[in-house]
């Protein structure tokens, strides 16, 4: 099974389904990575201070895909923000993963409060143009940081990953991203076990008449609203489910009762505030 890409700002391609792997404890995550590889997936989502990139790194080399096979984001943490600290964070990163480069980098937080995340980007900037990663990102940037993005550096981000489910739909964030090249990512898109996503009779409907789980229906309502998904899970026979959402379609009346959810709830912190 093909899974579709989307074409960046800067003419790579990602995957549009991955594999998140948030909260996987960092002894395991050789396993589950490489199982998250077995079942089909090509695309993983880590982070330095998920504390998991050595396991990554390690199912990454143990798998024998061929790199260019792979998409890998990994992301600079809110205490290494800055020139230096950013450098000295994709180098280690970097080693740990075991790998040269990655696919894609993301600012973590924009942590306004600290007010480097301009700084931060121009070290991104340049961290692209060293070859260390090949596009560049940024993740829970709120519109009005974009906008500082936007008019004082050279260079768009390539994503937003944002928390983002059927009943947290980013919608002035989407057409942000839409409108200026952004491509939205979405974390948490299951709604991380904190909502009842999997009761709300939308999509238990959807699950009913396609034959599939509630899971499967909330993936692919993010895959046909073009958003890119990284749904985690621990168990195989969930992973494989979660990657198993490309032999139906949700009409587009499921989809609008779907998109009809929006509560616009969050469940992780505030970007605005978030320390
Ligand atoms: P998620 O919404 O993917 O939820 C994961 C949980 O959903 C699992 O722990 C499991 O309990 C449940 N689940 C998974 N598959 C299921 C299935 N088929 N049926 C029933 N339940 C199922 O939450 P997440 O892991 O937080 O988000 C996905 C990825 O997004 C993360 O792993 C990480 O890579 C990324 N993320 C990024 C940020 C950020 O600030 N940028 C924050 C959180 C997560």
């Amino acid at each position: 099974m093909t899974v579709p890409t989307v074409r960046l700002n800067d003419g790579h391609d990602i995957p549009q389904l991955g594999f998140g792997v948030f909260r996987v404890d960092p002894d395991e995550t050789e396993r589950i990575v490489t199982d998250a590889l077995e079942v089909g997936y090509r695309h993983i989502d880590t982070a330095a201070v998920y504390g998991n990139e050595v396991g990554v790194g390690r199912a990454i080399a143990k798998s024998g895909i061929p790199r260019d096979e792979l998409f890998i984001t990994t992301k600079l943490w809110n205490s290494d923000q800055g020139t230096r600290s950013a450098f000295d964070a994709i180098d280690l990163s970097l080693e740990k993963l075991g790998l040269d480069r990655v696919d894609l980098y993301l600012i973590h937080w924009p942590r306004p409060d600290l007010d480097k995340y301009v700084e931060t980007w121009r070290a991104l900037e340049q961290i692209k143009a060293d070859g260390k990663t090949a596009s560049i990102g940024v993740s829970n940037f709120h519109v009005p940081h974009l906008e500082r993005l936007l008019a004082e550096t050279e260079t768009v981000p390539a994503v937003d990953q944002l928390e983002l489910h059927p009943a947290f739909a980013q919608r002035p964030l989407r057409a942000f991203g839409a409108s200026h090249g952004i491509a939205i990512e979405a974390w948490g898109p299951l709604g991380q076990g904190k909502y009842p996503l999997f009761e709300m009779l939308p999509i238990v409907d959807a699950a009913r008449a396609h034959g599939v789980s509630p899971a499967q229906v909330v993936v692919r309502w993010h895959l046909q609203s073009g958003i890119i998904v990284f749904p985690k899970s621990t168990s195989r026979e969930r992973m494989s489910q979660n990657f198993d959402v490309f032999g139906f379609e949700l009409s587009a009346d499921e989809m609008a009762a779907i998109d009809g959810l929006d509560q616009g709830m969050r469940v992780g912190s505030d970007p605005d505030t978030a320390t």
